[in-house]
């Protein structure tokens, strides 16, 4: 069975299949609906950073800063962040 690729968002490397995977619903964005805004463009740091930790509260319900300290140990190895390190 061949997969189709699937591309994962640059800021947290969620896996993006359907069109509402993708920021602004745009197929191709470079981040996902979570990390990108509207037009497709990556949202700011601490944005992004609280809403992954949100997302690891809802799916595991982890406590907040547990899962915030998750989600800034994911950020720092995107590609997204890596490569500036100011936003750490
Ligand atoms: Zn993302």
């Amino acid at each position: 069975m061949s997969e189709p690729y699937c591309p994962s968002c640059g800021s947290c490397g969620f896996p993006m299949r359907t069109p509402e995977d993708f920021a602004g619903g745009r197929i191709g964005a470079l981040y996902c609906s979570t990390c990108g805004d509207d037009s497709g463009e990556l949202k700011p740091y601490d944005e992004v950073l609280r809403a992954n930790a949100d997302y690891f509260i809802r799916q595991q319900d982890l406590d907040a800063g547990v899962a915030r300290e998750m989600a800034r140990a994911l950020l720092a190895t995107m590609p997204a962040w890596r490569a500036d390190p100011k936003r750490h």
